[in-house]
């Protein structure tokens, strides 16, 4: 042991001399300047006696004060430090993959290292870690998988869990595992990152743990709504001006399984709120101005406008936009690429900042640009908390974010743009504030804003709790009611019952609530059950290649566009590809088109003439490559498969397989000559009736 140990010392001098040697070189000195500037580094001393006083600590502070980027690294240094020998193992989890990534790179260059030496990163199906990282940035989910092996995290010194505020299922769920760990655990250190203040909920969910404010500082921020700018620049909101890919009426379907949280909902509130706002004291025009905005859509003609509004009076400063995801983003940037000012390269320096940016993106985000040019970045809500940019002035906010919602249809979970939370517009208005005094446009009324909910609800609460159910029996955690009653917010017990009762039906859990193996091959699958069901299938059954674009289909937005003015054009283009009634195929078909005319480089020509989105159908391409290599890992397809061809493309036996992956959730249709009906498979039940057979036009999935 002692010899053990002297080699362990030697080590730890040997790692101080090196970031010695490092911070006294000209580049380290600027490192450690910027971030000995950090609100953060001034807590040091305090954060780290709470630390080594206290089991659960939990931090909270300001975005961009240095918690993500500091706070592991103190642990870090002290344990070099001053624990001589010990052998310290921190993991830090991300909700995103792309934070873990950039931000284990960020750690890595401020300490002079190569990445995945002392600091690394895993994230699925990548990392960068070696046999000396100590500090490794890891994605909630990766966590949760070593559990399932490592029930006791053997070795791991500290456990941070960064981004507590945005409440993810998989955050919340990390946090019971982690609560009944403790015990067992003694000397493991638990440290919670917040950006918000509502720390409280944390502590006492933790018995009283200690919890320490980073004080920050922000410049005030001047808030423009929709009215004010309407007023301000006199822009005509008309319904032509306002189109984008958004408003398509989907219909919602009342059965047990289906979300809790209705968009209909959601939606209400915020017609509710317009029409009760009247906009009295602003002039006419403008009042009839707003009376032609459109909810539904996020105004890319407006962005562009305010965008060359800013550009040609105000002062200098970079812009930040808020957008919902990937596919709006780079609609915008083609619509502002092809504008003779803002899509001058040598005047605006115009950047993307979402969750699939390459990183050599991801630095120009940092960089300051050129004299005389601006620098514009379009983000999603990543740019909120976890990304950083330090010298935005200007922030436009849409409103919106993309949050897990369920598509009404097919009640499969997809990433559905829906408002936010006032908590959110807060901290996105408070970007803009960060160097000196700032502007933020909200594209929305300011009633609209009084309607939004105070916080986001948690996932937990709104969101099926199938997947989660299944994980919990995989960790063999015990009965799943009971485990979940201890969660921070527990869902309902009536949630909790039908999510179970599900599992049963499709066969993922017998009576005993114990998994088959059905269910033990789902949870392999990160996705929902009724998909991984559908994909099991599809390979028993040999048309995987139909079904994968299917599965890939269901997990992204709508493909199938309906314009505002070409309603008509959209559906009979449609029409083309869904000769047989079905959603499904008409994706298959669409898809395979699309496949084609790529191939001749035809693609965005294809999906213009068709009104598909470009964006939707790449985005199937490449989860039909993850899904596969997902299958890959589970044993069920072959490693060594390469190609797709060898499927079946049976209609009848995909129709089949699609039925019995969606089972309990498809009904069948009745009619005769006067009326017609929707009756449940499961039980029988009647779920629709109407007696106007010519007046409705009617739409069945599948
Ligand atoms: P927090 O987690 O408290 O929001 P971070 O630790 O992420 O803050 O960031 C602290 C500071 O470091 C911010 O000012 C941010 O702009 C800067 N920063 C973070 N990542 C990078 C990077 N990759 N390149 C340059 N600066 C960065
Ligand atoms: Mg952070």
């Amino acid at each position: 042991k002692t010899v053990l140990e002297k080699i362990l010392r030697r080590r730890s001098l040997q790692l101080r001399d090196q970031q010695q040697a490092w911070q006294e070189s000209p580049e380290g000195r600027k490192m450690l300047e910027f971030r000995m500037r950090l609100p953060a580094y001034k807590e040091k001393d305090a954060l780290l006696t709470a630390i080594a006083r206290n089991q659960v600590v939990i931090i909270s502070g300001e975005t961009g004060c240095g918690k993500t980027t500091q706070i592991p690294q103190f642990i870090l240094e002290s344990e070099i430090e001053y624990v001589h020998g010990a052998v310290c193992n921190i993991i830090c989890t991300q909700p995103r993959r792309i934070s873990a990534m950039s931000v284990s790179e960020r750690v890595a260059s401020e300490r002079g290292e190569k990445l995945g030496e002392h600091v690394g990163y895993k994230v699925r199906l990548e990392g960068m870690k070696g046999r000396d990282t100590r500090l490794l940035f890891c994605t909630t989910g990766i966590l949760l998988r070593r559990l399932l092996v490592d029930r006791n995290l053997k070795g791991v010194t500290h456990v941070i869990v960064d981004e507590i505020h945005e409440r993810g299922m998989n955050e919340d769920f990390l946090l019971i595992v982690l609560k009944d760990l403790l015990p067992r655990r003694p000397e493991l250190r638990l440290i919670l990152m917040s950006a918000t203040l509502d720390a409280e909920l944390f502590s006492s969910y933790f018995g009283g743990a200690q919890i320490i404010h980073i004080p920050g500082f922000t410049y005030p921020v001047q808030t423009h709504f929709l009215e004010n700018i309407v007023e301000m620049t006199g822009y005509r909101l008309t319904p032509y001006n306002q189109i984008d890919d958004y408003g398509q009426e989907k219909m919602w379907k009342m059965s047990k399984h289906a979300p809790r949280k209705r968009k209909s909902q959601i939606a209400s509130v915020v017609e509710d709120a317009l029409r009760a706002a009247d906009f009295k004291e602003y002039s006419p025009q403008t009042r009839e101005s707003l009376s032609c905005w459109n909810p539904d859509c996020i105004g890319f003609n407006l962005i562009e406008f305010l965008l060359c509004k800013i550009c040609e009076n105000e002062r200098p400063g970079a812009i930040l936009v808020f957008m919902t995801g990937w596919d709006d983003i780079s609609s915008l940037k083609d619509k502002l690429q092809a504008h003779p000012f803002l899509g001058d390269p040598s005047r605006v320096l115009l950047l993307a900042c979402h969750g699939s940016m390459a990183s050599s993106e991801q630095r120009l985000i940092f960089d300051e640009p050129d004299d005389g040019v601006r620098k514009l970045v379009l983000a999603t809500n990543i740019a909120e908390t976890s990304i950083t940019i330090n010298d935005v002035v200007f922030v436009i906010d849409c409103g919106k974010a993309k949050e897990t919602s369920y598509d009404a249809l097919n009640n499969t979970p997809c990433l559905l743009p829906s408002w936010i939370s006032k908590v959110s517009a807060q901290q996105r208005r408070g970007r803009a504030g960060r160097v000196r005094p700032g502007e933020c446009y909200h594209l929305y009324p300011r009633c609209v804003y009084d309607a939004f909910a105070e916080y986001q609800l948690p996932e937990i609460l709104r969101t099926p709790l199938q997947s989660l159910c299944l994980q919990i029996k995989s960790l063999k955690l015990g009965s799943i009611s009971e485990f979940l009653s201890r969660a921070l917010q527990s869902p309902e017990l009536l949630a909790v019952q039908n999510a179970i009762e599900y599992l049963k039906i499709i066969g993922a859990l017998d009576e005993n609530e114990n998994l088959t193996v059905l269910g033990r091959y789902l949870t392999m699958l990160p996705m929902e059950p009724k998909l991984g069901k559908m994909l099991i299938l599809g390979v028993i059954f040999n048309c995987l290649d139909p079904v994968l674009t299917i599965v890939a289909g269901l997990s992204v937005r709508d493909p199938f566009l309906t314009p505002f003015d070409k309603k008509d054009l959209a559906e009979a283009a449609k029409s083309q590809f869904s000769r047989d009634y079905s959603d499904h195929f008409a994706l298959v078909r669409a898809y395979e088109g699309w496949k084609d005319a790529e191939r001749d480089i035809a693609g965005y020509e294809y999906c213009w003439r068709n009104f598909l989105s470009v964006q939707s159908m790449k985005a199937i391409d490449s989860l039909r490559k993850e899904f596969f290599s997902l299958l890959k890992d589970t044993g069920l397809v072959d490693g060594n498969t390469t190609s797709y061809n060898a499927w079946s493309h049976d209609e009848h036996l995909v129709r089949a397989v699609i039925c019995n992956g969606l089972y309990p959730g498809i009904c069948s249709v009745v009619h005769n000559e006067k009326s017609f009906s929707l009756k449940t498979m499961e039980d029988g039940q009647v779920l629709l009736y109407s007696s106007m057979l010519g007046n409705l036009k009617f739409h069945i999935r599948g």
